[in-house]
């Protein structure tokens, strides 16, 4: 996530000449102090930058222009320390094309009861300064996040924070390359969709590479790469007697290595940030990709299996999103439940591809097993459990006139017994608010038995992804009641269906 240190947030502070230079200045230096208190805080991915208050409709049109034109820029952070009469902004904003956020915030934290006279009430009136600006963002109908609190407080910082990362995720997209290797597994409803709408949609672009094209960039790698890169393996991994030097599946392990190294070359020399393989099509591949899927996620590219496209872009919008958070983000299906009254749970996995940034265990195990689809040789997989905690799951489906994103917030548990007889890495949680009423929303909703977990992200950090994007959003959690939902359905078509006239 190397983009994260060339990017920047332009701060831009609204007003007007109405006040005078020497207000004027106290607002560029409160400003000065706010950008600055905000960037020593150390707390945000990307660098805020303040640019000079604007005062006039000139000067607003101007720096949403260069915002909109900057490579650099990922988004706006508005303040109003005082009034900036709002008609003044529409022509900026209707030419800005990257998210904005609107801060409504003070200089100061308390009111100086004792000194407060009229001078310092027209400098500090955030309060109704910001009520005029939020006026043409309603009616522009611009869908934006608004932080309220002060500057300094813990929580508004967290909320910037979200947003500064959700915007990094929207400027990754705009120009993330999603490779598939291999079409979708065949008759699957869920992972197709209009890759077209969704370029117009997200910025990202989908394309197809031969099966032939991947296996000669695994066929180039050379022994020492892959004797390096087993090494790597042994420093990082627990290995089970099979993939041991000398062990049975030792080849099986040398195999999955090339395939690593291959599949990484193509991806970082095309330039990707995200793939999709199939078991269907493996022509040319001695195994299914297990723990090469596995390690990719882990450096940060999205992946989708049987073609999941959209999976796989999300994961990878995910990633970027939680990147440098604690917690891990994996590509995730719904795999198995237990119906014991009281304790309903979920086994959550795949075939293999479950990303180790979400384990429980320092050291996952390393083994080669047999698998019983794709008649290939045995794969080489991590297999550990995913650490207890709050989670989300995210399903992104095509609705045909729109997207649809769909967050079910979860609790990770541990593990209640052993899984010896498992060879695949994998979650197990509770669903919010029960597994009765979130598989039932989600099932009504049409998520996918594909997901991005993840314990990283909130579905908070997904719902302003949604409204930059202008898609649906729906959360089951643990206030989520089905009549309500079946509502929310039934209204968000009719909502989007004006949209669209
Ligand atoms: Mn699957």
């Amino acid at each position: 996530m190397e983009f994260f240190k060339k990017v920047e947030v332009w701060f831009v502070v609204g007003s007007q000449h109405l006040y005078g230079p020497k207000i004027l200045q106290q607002v560029a230096d409160n400003a000065r102090v706010v950008v600055d208190g905000l960037n020593a805080s150390g707390r945000f991915p990307v660098k805020i930058v303040l640019k000079p208050t604007v005062k006039t409709p000139d000067e607003i049109l101007a720096v949403c222009r260069a915002a909109s034109h900057s490579e650099t820029c990922i988004g706006l952070i508005t303040w109003m320390h005082t009034f900036s009469p709002a008609k003044m902004w529409i022509a900026g904003l209707s030419v800005l094309d990257k998210p904005f956020m609107q801060l409504h915030t003070q200089f100061n934290s308390q009111i100086p009861w004792d000194s407060m006279d009229m001078d310092f009430m027209n400098l500090n009136q955030t309060a109704h300064g910001g009520r005029e600006f939020g006026f043409i963002g309603a009616r522009m109908r611009q869908h934006y996040t608004v932080v309220v609190g002060h500057w300094q407080d813990d929580g508004a910082q967290r909320k910037i924070d979200r947003w500064i990362r959700v915007a990094a995720a929207v400027y990754d997209s705009r120009r993330m390359k999603v490779a598939r290797f291999g079409d979708n597994m065949r008759e699957v409803a869920v992972t197709e969709g209009d890759k077209v709408a969704a370029q117009i949609k997200f910025g990202y672009s989908v394309n197809g590479y031969a099966m032939g094209d991947l296996v000669e960039s695994i066929e180039a790698v050379g022994d020492a790469s892959v004797s390096q890169l087993v090494a790597e393996y042994e420093a990082s991994y627990e290995l089970s007697a099979a993939v041991k030097a000398g062990g049975e599946k030792r080849q099986h392990l040398l195999d999955a290595a090339r395939i690593e190294l291959g599949i990484r070359n193509f991806l970082v020399e095309g330039g990707f940030g995200a793939f999709t393989t199939t078991f269907e099509n493996l022509y040319g591949l001695a195994q299914l990709p297990g723990l090469a899927v596995q390690r990719l996620m882990q450096q940060g590219f999205g992946f989708g299996a049987e073609g999941d496209w959209k999976t796989a872009a999300l994961l990878r919008t995910a990633k970027v999103i939680g990147h440098g958070l604690a917690g891990g983000t994996s590509f995730m299906e719904d795999y198995t439940y237990d119906f014991t009254p009281g304790n309903e749970l979920v086994i959550g996995a795949h075939m293999l591809e479950v990303c180790p940034s979400i384990a429980r265990e320092p050291k996952p195990l390393l083994d080669v097993q047999p698998l019983s689809i794709g008649h290939k040789d045995d794969p080489a997989r991590l297999l550990f459990s995913a650490r207890p905690g709050p989670a989300l799951n995210a399903s992104l489906i095509d609705m045909g006139d729109r997207f649809r994103l769909i967050v079910n917030e979860i609790e990770t548990v541990e593990q209640p017994q052993p899984l010896p007889q498992l060879p695949v890495a994998r979650a197990v949680w509770k669903a919010l608010p029960s597994l009765e009423v979130a598989a039932e929303a989600w099932i009504l909703a049409g998520g996918a038995h594909h997901a991005v977990y993840s314990q990283a992200i909130t579905s908070e950090h997904l719902r302003i992804l949604a409204e930059i994007f202008g898609i649906e959003f729906l959360l089951i959690d643990s206030k989520t009641e089905i009549a309500a939902f079946k509502n929310e359905i039934n209204w968000n078509d009719l909502a989007f269906g004006l949209r669209r006239q």
